[in-house]
């Protein structure tokens, strides 16, 4: 067999997400209800190029893992959803880390924002941090794309909420102070914590430490876990 081709594809735009860094942002698109846009770049931020993309309630984004680029890739990886521990093979999973580091992710189309020079896509319920260069953009469809009837190996079902999200004082009243902005970020913070984004090894194995941070939006989010339960404590504003 001859090597490998290669090609080299440009990116049609970017993602702006919430998510400032990778621990913490879902595992799959639609667990956690937050807002999005994807910026379409000027050569393809034409109103014709999206015409009719509105008539489709989601879309499947292409979309490239640019901070899980590593020199070469391993055949077997270990999923979050085997604990961490067991190995499967690489294209068994949907890791970040593969021999071409391209993301697929399924996610509600909002609207569409066209003005001349500017294509934007409002979307929401994604698992994409900012900054995530897109591939490509094409509409769901439901009669192709919906499979009810799928096996889903070691993954048949959506991961379970598995840990209670408490805030002290302190955290509700910085959450109500951006109330204005982020209306709905209490329930974006109970959305996310509530699948405990702790290292596999670390959720429910021996715990390595017990205090926990994400960049979410303009803030370190933070929080501490006892006995399964996540306590916010603070949200702590990050400058620049
Ligand atoms: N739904 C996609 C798929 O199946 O290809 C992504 C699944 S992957 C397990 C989701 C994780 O990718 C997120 O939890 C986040 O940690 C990571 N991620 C998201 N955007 C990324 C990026 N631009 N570069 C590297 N990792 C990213």
């Amino acid at each position: 067999m001859s090597q490998p081709d290669s090609f080299s594809f440009d990116a049609i735009g970017v993602v702006r997400s919430c998510f400032k860094q990778k621990f913490g942002i879902p595992r799959q698109p639609g667990l956690v209800d937050v807002p999005g846009v994807i910026e379409l770049y000027p050569d393809y931020a034409r109103e014709e190029a999206v015409r009719g993309l509105d008539d489709f309630s989601h879309i499947w984004v292409l979309f490239l893992f640019h901070q899980a680029q590593r020199e070469g890739w391993k055949a077997t990886v270990r999923p979050p959803r085997l604990g961490g521990n067991e190995r499967v093979g690489v294209f068994a999973s949907r890791s970040m880390f593969r021999p071409n580091p391209i993301g697929l992710s399924v996610v509600k189309l909002a609207s569409i924002e066209c003005v001349p020079g500017s294509v934007r896509l409002h979307i929401r319920g994604g698992d994409l941090l900012d900054g995530t260069p897109v591939l490509d953009i094409k509409p769901y469809l439901p009669y192709a794309d919906a499979l009810p009837d799928a096996r889903g190996g070691y993954a048949p079902a959506s991961p379970e909420a598995v840990c209670e999200v408490l805030f002290t004082n302190r955290a509700l009243e910085v959450i109500e102070s951006y109330r204005e902005r982020l209306p709905e970020l209490r329930h974006t913070i109970t959305a996310l914590l509530q699948y405990d984004p702790r290292p596999a090894y670390q959720a429910g194995g021996v715990e390595q430490k017990a205090e926990f941070a994400m960049r979410l939006y303009d803030f370190d989010l933070k929080w501490r876990m006892e006995e399964e339960k996540a306590l916010v404590y603070d949200l702590v504003p990050v400058e620049g």
